[in-house]
């Protein structure tokens, strides 16, 4: 039986829901899968550019499969976390050759695949497929807590569990895709994470937190991420116009993308006139080098580090330093997908 708040909120979502997003009522699987993964790494505004560069570039994922990784880093460069878009390939790899380029339409075969969590498989089935998974993202959460007033950590094994039980429940399970997509809507529109609009809230009257006054502290995390700090000094080091990059490995952030000459330290450092000679010997064996300049300190945000960012340029090239480096010229290092701060570096310093 269909409970009183799927019914409110799916009239809400006919009547009131004018949030747009141009995957919205879309049903091929690869674009769902697409923006999903899109979207976990970054806001609706900006995942919207991304994901029409990626249809557009790549309108199937045969074209996603056959496509150059270094040209997919390289359309991904400024989301993050590249785990995730060399899951992707390796995603559309598999669909592309296992599975003849059709999306597998069974949740156990779609959780199966590389990068696809439950929220990203419920998403998939019920949007694509209308199979009756309810997704269950922050937005769900908050709205759930807040209604039923509960507070059971929502990032523990028993929190996960419940709030899937009570939207598993409160599903709408003829048009499973419609009422996700709605509950989702509502909580980036209506049941805010910081000011949540009750005023105008179909559910005033109901909500627990609401009448509880529990809107703040709802819903409850129990953990506190302890971040690990990095320092991360990058060498700018060339003749001319040319300068040496490598491709990070694969066990750290930001793997397979490109980075200058790195030195990372515990601690932050600098490089006087007085301590340049006894630096630069002890990291490039040769004291014939000068620090034309150095950068001010970036500061990069990761879910569960801190990179600080520093980049010094020099004046000529350690040749002893220089194995599993590339010399690239300036003008070309457009073609390489870097992380987001040394790409925003590159395009200032080609400003100035
Ligand atoms: S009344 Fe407020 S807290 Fe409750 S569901 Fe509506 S917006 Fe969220």
């Amino acid at each position: 039986m269909t409970s009183d708040f799927t019914k409110m909120l799916l009239h809400w979502n006919k009547l009131r829901n004018f949030r747009k997003m141009p995957w919205k009522g879309e049903s091929d699987p690869y674009k769902i899968w697409l923006s999903e993964i899109i979207l976990q790494q970054t806001r609706v505004e900006q995942g919207w550019a991304y994901y029409e560069l990626f249809i557009r570039q790549f309108p199937t994922i045969d074209k996603l499969a056959k496509a150059r990784e270094d040209q997919v880093f390289k359309l991904w460069e400024g989301l993050g976390y590249y785990n995730r878009c060399k899951n992707l390939i390796h995603t559309a790899k598999k669909i592309s050759l296992e599975y003849k380029g059709k999306f597998p339409h069974t949740y156990e075969e779609i959780r199966n695949l590389k990068g696809i969590g439950p929220y990203t498989a419920a998403a998939i089935c019920s949007f694509a497929f209308k199979l009756p998974y309810a997704v269950v993202d922050g937005n769900v959460e908050r709205v759930l807590s807040r209604y039923f007033a509960i507070n059971t950590p929502v990032d523990q094994a028993e929190g996960k569990k419940l709030y899937s039980q009570i939207a598993t429940n409160l599903l709408d399970k003829i048009e499973p895709g419609i009422y996700n997509q709605a509950i989702m809507d509502f909580g980036a529109m209506i049941c805010k994470p910081k000011n949540p609009l009750c005023g105008e809230c179909l559910f005033a009257d109901d909500c627990q937190a609401h009448r509880l006054g529990l809107t703040q502290t709802l819903p409850v995390k129990s953990k506190k991420i302890v971040k690990k700090q990095r320092w991360f000094n990058y060498f700018i080091i060339g003749e001319g116009k040319d300068v040496l990059v490598r491709k990070r490995g694969e066990n750290d952030i930001w793997a397979n993308l490109f980075e200058f000459m790195l030195i990372e330290t515990k601690n932050p450092i600098s490089i006087s006139e007085e301590n340049e000679e006894q630096f630069l010997k002890q990291h490039f064996g040769k004291k014939s080098i000068d620090i034309l300049r150095s950068s001010k300190e970036y500061k990069q945000e990761l879910t569960h580090q801190t990179v600080y960012i520093k980049f010094f340029h020099f004046t000529n090239l350690p040749v002893e330093s220089t194995v599993g480096y590339k010399r690239v010229n300036w003008k070309d290092l457009k073609d390489y997908a870097f992380p987001k701060p040394i790409a925003a570096y590159i395009r200032q310093e080609a400003k100035t």
